[in-house]
């Protein structure tokens, strides 16, 4: 089943629910630390390790945390909420249980809005709650990594007790064929959001950003939902794409064969790009929530959360909007520099002196494509600043460089040579604009396309291009490019 006939039939739904790591220095209920890559149960004590007699303390900071990202999010803070105990038996909770939240979440009721392919859609907010994380299974022995097949298993409590909030979505319907671009740019936006807000790193390589990916169908022009499965810890944006359309690919083929589809989880296999099997969902589990008792309720009061309110940093979408009118960008100039992860840079650029067109392409050509073959996920990793390719521009503004030497120049930089100008100057890049030094070139040019010459002669000055590539190709692209062109219409002339 491909995935134009499966949009052919069936309208997908999605549900995202988001769990992210806060940035906190200690636990959500204890005083351990939260730094990641610690040696094992090195970062536990009596609380986290859920020993008898140990109580809980509440995290002042992870609730600040999670107020400023429902705020961010546009929702309603709960002005009283508490914590439940939800009763799960996993190796990995020392408790026996997690300190969660139920029917009272901190945050309620938002929204994000994201854009694909020019097109807006708003992703509507359930909830936003906090939790404690649990521990680490290791399992070990087996071909896989998971518990079928090893030989014994090992548990890291350091990641027990870790802030985490959860951030779950209302069903979102109505993206048609878009649905693996739209969980996709969810997600995107949502980490763009929680790294300006600076409440946690978003990681998703380390797991403090995870993702589950809940998708279901139903047929084209029906209003009840189909049963969904849920797709766990996706680990990163693309994978959230292609878990999406790998799932919408299987149920509809399911469908089709007039069987039906089982609610359960499934395993996103990041090589071969499908899913698996897990847990069966058909029958709901019975967690017995009910509220701790060991904390106090959450009564964050109203002036508190105006004032953290009022102190939240500009948002990725209004800084958005910002940096378009400084830089004149249309709505498609705009979606580019965005999903391209080079708004900023592009801005930074313009900000140090380059026309914002010409940062603009510099950006989403030559820079993008070195980030790309660097295996570089976000492109102001290159080790190249706004201001150095802002003086590469002026270099070419000024006939100094073309556009081949700009690259190579660039080069220069990423490799560590210094700034463009000592660039220049080491491996002697300056464009050849002498008109006398470039005029056996040029003749030579017009002598072995003698077909083309006679165009230009007769009038057709666009075949011009011809001749200037093959100087430059003879100059290894040192020539300035507008001297060429200007040298050969003025040898040409003769016919006008
Ligand atoms: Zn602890």
């Amino acid at each position: 089943m491909t995935f134009a006939d499966a949009m052919a039939r069936y309208a997908p739904v999605l549900g995202l629910e988001t769990h992210v790591e806060l940035g906190t220095a200690s636990k959500m209920f204890c005083g351990c630390s939260t730094k990641f890559g610690a040696p094992p149960n090195t970062h536990v004590c009596p609380t986290c390790l859920g020993l008898p007699g140990s109580l809980p303390v509440t995290n002042e900071t992870a609730i600040r945390f999670t107020v400023m990202i429902g705020l961010a999010l546009q929702c309603e803070i709960a002005p009283w909420c508490r914590f439940a105990r939800k009763n799960y038996f996993y190796p990995d909770m020392p408790k026996d249980f997690q300190i969660s939240q139920y029917d009272e979440p901190l945050c309620t009721d938002g929204h994000l809005d994201v854009v694909v392919a020019g097109e807006a859609f708003r992703v509507e907010i359930e909830r936003v709650h906090l939790e404690e994380d649990t521990g680490k299974t290791l399992h070990v022995g087996g071909a896989t990594g998971r518990i079928h097949g090893a030989t014994h298993s090992l548990v890291d409590y350091n990641r027990a007790g870790i802030p985490l909030v959860e951030i779950v979505t209302k069903p979102v319907a109505g993206t048609g064929a878009a649905a693996p671009e739209v969980a996709r740019a969810y997600v995107t936006e949502l980490r763009e959001l929680l790294r300006t807000l600076g409440v946690s790193d978003v990681r998703m390589e380390q797991g403090s950003l995870r993702c589950d990916v809940n998708t279901s169908l139903m047929p084209v022009g029906a209003t009840a939902y189909g049963t969904r499965t849920e797709t766990k810890n996706v680990n990163s944006l693309r994978s959230v794409e292609r878990a999406v359309r790998s799932e919408i690919e299987r149920q509809a083929g399911l469908l089709d064969a007039g069987r039906r589809i089982v609610q359960e989880t499934r395993h996103w296999h990041e090589d071969s790009g499908t899913t698996s099997a897990g847990r069966s969902k058909e029958q709901a589990e019975d967690y017995r929530y009910f509220p701790e008792p060991d904390l106090v309720p959450l009564a964050p009061t109203r002036e508190w959360v105006e004032q953290l309110r009022a102190g939240l940093p500009e948002l990725p979408a209004a800084r958005r909007r910002r940096l378009a009118d400084e830089l004149g960008a249309s709505a498609a100039e705009l979606a580019a520099m965005g999903n391209a992860g080079v708004l900023g840079l592009v801005a930074d650029t313009a900000a140090a002196g380059a026309p914002a067109a010409e940062a603009r392409n510099f950006w989403l050509g030559y820079l993008l494509q070195k980030a790309n073959e660097a295996g570089l996920d976000d492109p102001a990793e290159l080790a190249i600043t706004p201001a150095q390719v802002a003086r590469v521009i002026v270099l070419v503004a000024a006939g100094i460089l073309t556009a081949t030497l700009a690259r190579q120049v660039i080069d220069g930089v990423l490799a560590g040579e210094g700034d463009p100008d000592d660039v220049v100057a080491t491996r002697g890049l300056q464009a050849v604009s002498d008109t006398d030094e470039l005029g056996a070139a040029v003749d030579a040019a017009i002598d072995g396309q003698p077909a083309v010459a006679a165009k230009v002669r007769a009038g057709k000055v666009a075949a011009a291009g011809a001749l200037v590539g093959a100087v430059m190709k003879a100059t290894n692209g040192q020539a300035n490019a507008a001297v060429v062109r200007q040298l050969i219409l003025e040898r040409l002339d003769g016919g006008g």
